[in-house]
Order: C-alpha cells, then structure tokens, then sequence
C-alpha cells in the first residue's frame, strides 16, 4: 500500500529498569510527513525516541518499520533499514572536518553524493576542511542532518534540534527540516521544545506530559487551539 506508514508506534511503553518513562504512545509517520513529539522537560520525550530505534528496551507496545516488528533489532541494523536517529548532542566529532565526517558517515566512498548532499546545505558548502567544533551551533546542526542524509534515510528521528540554538537560527532550521521531508519524501519525528514553530512545520502533533501521550492531532489543528495545547502541556497530566 503506497500509503503505509513507514514508522508504526503502537501503544509503545518504555523506560529505566522495569519502570515506565512513557506509556502507551501511538503515532503513524507516512513518507513526506513531520509529527512533532512536544512536551515539557521530563515528559518522556527523548525516552520515546530511543525506544524507537531499540536503544532503550520496550516494555510494552509495539514499533514497526515498514511494517515489520522492531523486535531485537539493534540501531544499526535500523540504520541499514532506513531509520537513522539524530541525538541532541548531534553526535560530532569537534576535531574532524564537515568533509571527514561526511566520509566516515558514508557507507561507500561517493564523493558525488557527498557534494550533492551539502549543496542543499549552502551555509556548509564552503567551509568543508573547518573542524566540526568551530563551527555554529547551527551549522553542526545541519552537518548532523547532512550526514544523517548520505544514508538516504526513510525515516528521521531528530531529538531537540533547537538545543542551544538561537530562536533566530531554529527559524530556519526548523522549515529546513520540513522541506527536506517534503522533497526526498522522508518521514521525520521531531521532539522540540519550541512548539509554534514545530506545529508549522509538522502534519501532526503529540503532546506528552507525565510520560503519557496527553493530546494528538494535526497541527494546523493545534495551532488554531493554543489553549488547548497549553493545557496538555503545563496540565497535571
Ligand atoms: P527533556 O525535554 O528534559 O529532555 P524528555 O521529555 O526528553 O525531557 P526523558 O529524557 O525521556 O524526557 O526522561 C523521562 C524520564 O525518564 C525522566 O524522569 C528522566 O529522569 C528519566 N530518565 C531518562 N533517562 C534515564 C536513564 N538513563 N535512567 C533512568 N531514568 C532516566
């Protein structure tokens, strides 16, 4: 079916030693689409996130990948499938250059991918040979999308991008991250913390609080019913 989710969550439960950080997330990610996983500090959202690529155990629920069971699979062998995870940190190497971490990310020597890769990163272009820690916080961030991309991913799961970055500089991250969805037909899930912007760039939205999903729909829905959001957002849960 040319409409089947590539990333199913059904019902996901994880967490730390036996105990529950998130319980019972549902979200579908179809290719072309941004679902926005928002919530306060502590909601379960990165937990989530690495449940999702076997990085933390599920406890209950289930995650498929084109329609396949997670099951044991570990995050590189995801990876190979097509789910990548970009981590907060953004998983540089400060003393490597934008073009020797382009390299080692590939998994085959392709210089015309690489290139092509970083032309839709022109802030990046010309500054290959600088080291990945002199660069902005928002130029490590696209590096991170850059090299996350050489592995032509189907789905993009991209913990707070925005960490540390001005709200200037997420101005133009965030849209970045929805037309790239949007033109290599990749699925993306997105935990921000910056919920206006995130909703403009999502299809949908899921807010998560005490480590239950608290409120999911679309985004334009969220965005016209900010009271609402607020609600499931700073509510008791
Ligand atoms: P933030 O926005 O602050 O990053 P979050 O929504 O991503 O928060 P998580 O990082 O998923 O939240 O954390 C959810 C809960 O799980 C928190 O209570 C946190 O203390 C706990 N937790 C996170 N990582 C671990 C860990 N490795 N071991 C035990 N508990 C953890």
């Amino acid at each position: 079916m040319a409409d089947a989710p590539l990333l199913s969550v059904d019902g996901l439960t994880a967490g730390y030693n036996g105990v529950p950080a998130i319980r019972d997330l549902s979200l579908d990610v179809r290719a072309g689409e941004v679902v926005a996983l928002l919530g306060p500090n502590g909601a379960g959202k990165t937990t989530s996130l690495l449940a999702m690529v076997g990085l933390v155990p599920l406890l209950g629920g289930e995650v498929r990948v084109l329609g396949a069971p997670l099951g044991r699979r570990r995050p590189h062998q995801l990876a190979r499938n097509g789910v990548l995870l970009v981590p907060d940190d953004r998983g540089l190497f400060p003393s490597l250059s934008i073009r020797e971490h382009m390299r080692l990310a590939a998994r085959t020597r392709d210089t015309r991918r690489e290139q092509e890769v970083l032309e839709r990163f022109p802030a990046l272009l010309d500054l290959g040979s600088r080291r990945a820690g002199l660069l902005s916080g928002g130029e490590q961030q696209m590096l991170a999308i850059a090299k996350a991309l050489l592995a032509r991913p189907k789905v993009l799961i991209v913990d707070e991008m925005s960490l540390g970055l001005a709200p200037k500089i997420v101005q133009d991250l965030l849209p970045m991250i929805g037309r790239l969805a949007r033109a290599d037909g990749i699925g993306v899930v997105l935990v921000e913390q910056h919920i206006e912007l995130a909703l403009q760039v999502a299809d949908r939205g899921v807010v998560v609080n005490h480590g239950r999903a608290v409120l999911a729909e679309d985004a334009a829905a969220l965005l016209a019913d900010r009271d609402l959001v607020e609600e499931a957002y700073f509510g008791a849960g």
